[in-house]
């Protein structure tokens, strides 16, 4: 089968490898859609780290093609959403309702939960992405990483649920818990912010300030909830002037810059909150001062995975788009065959899309 190959950073190609067969506890799905996501972007410039050779991809949908032993929440022929955190339902996290934090994954460094790899090339074995590698035509993953979901729902929407939107909306719905009314300013209009914009307009938000450095991505944010744009020099200045001298009631940075968490923080009023989304680089600072923190009262969250539970919240969005009140498919700007990956981030890089996504035949 084909998939993408991380083999050194910035080094990635489609090329063809071999996938055992599930083991106890796995799934194999075949992929009908993957999102093309800054995180795996991440992975091949190094940003995030992990040891290569992997398979990226971690935003992904199918359908269960075969099932190991001692599987029980799904069976063949199963439409699923891969969650890219797996939820065992028994750690300290999972039994606190952060099933977001779940700590299954920790051993894994890249294989299996048992340590071990499903996917070979000449017999080497390759490492995974997030216990999934699901830019690729078929993947084993954990039963407890696979969301059960409707079949009525096209896959290239719901792979969206499994990372970006699920990323976004939560951050607003679970994190921060945006009140209806309130006014929202978005840092950063990719493809989690978007996500976020669409969050705040479900939460009933009464003003939307999306904030980009990028025409391209200013002119998607009002089709998706956004109710103002500002470029981001102005932004500051801007978001006083919308609120009365104040500040946001709630600003997220989507990004994953230091400085623009600080400018996240800055634009948040007394009492507000600022929720940082965006995974950034480990040198890189975010400062809060120490006069200021506690005398402005500002709440400072991180927001992992939209604090989300996936068995509760991937449904609960689908939901959302069934009654027409979360737009996926206005989200997937352009679609690509495996081959085109390399484009497809290309087009990342340049912001061309607000989702890009792999189809499979
Ligand atoms: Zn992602
Ligand atoms: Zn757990």
């Amino acid at each position: 089968m084909k998939a993408v190959v991380v083999d050194a950073i910035n080094e990635f190609s489609v090329q063809e490898v071999s996938l055992d067969a599930p083991k106890t506890g796995e799934v194999m799905v075949a992929i009908k859609a993957t999102g093309i996501c800054r995180s795996d972007l991440s992975v091949i410039n190094g940003t995030i780290p992990m040891e290569l050779p992997a398979v990226i991809g971690h935003e992904g949908a199918g359908i269960v093609q075969e099932v190991g032993p001692g599987v029980e929440n799904v069976e063949v022929g199963d439409h699923v959403v891969l969650s890219f955190i797996p939820n065992c339902g028994t750690c300290f996290y999972c039994e606190h309702e952060q099933a977001n934090l779940c700590s299954a994954k920790d051993n894994a460094n890249g294989f299996m939960l048992d340590g071990t790899a499903r996917v070979k090339r000449d017999g080497e074995d390759l490492r995974v992405m997030t216990l999934l590698g699901c830019m690729a035509e078929r993947c084993v993953a954990p039963a407890i990483s696979c969301v059960k979901i409707d079949k009525d729902i096209p896959l290239a929407a719901a792979a969206l649920i499994g990372c970006g939107v699920m990323t976004g909306v939560g951050a607003v719905l679970n994190t921060a818990q945006v009140e209806a009314g309130s006014t929202v300013a978005v840092f950063g209009c990719g493809g989690i912010g978007l996500s976020i914009i669409q969050g705040a307009r479900i939460a009933g938000a009464k003003q939307v300030i999306a904030v980009d450095t990028m025409d391209s991505k200013l002119e998607m944010a009002p089709g998706f909830g956004a109710t103002h744009v500002v470029k981001g020099e102005d932004a500051q200045e801007f978001i006083l002037e919308h609120t009365e001298q104040r500040g946001a009631d709630y600003c997220f940075e989507a990004v994953g810059i230091g400085a623009l968490m600080q400018q996240a923080e800055a634009a948040t009023r007394p009492g507000g909150t600022c929720t940082v989304v965006g995974v950034g680089n480990m040198e890189d600072q975010f400062v809060l001062n120490p006069f200021t923190l506690p005398l402005f009262g500002k709440r400072v969250l991180g927001s992992m995975y939209g604090g989300c539970n996936p068995k509760r919240d991937f449904p609960r969005l689908l939901d959302f788009y069934r009654t027409g009140k979360l737009d996926l498919d206005g989200m997937i700007t352009k679609t690509y065959s495996i081959d085109e990956a390399p484009q497809a981030f290309a087009d990342l890089r340049s912001g061309l899309n607000a989702r890009g996504v792999i189809v499979y035949d």
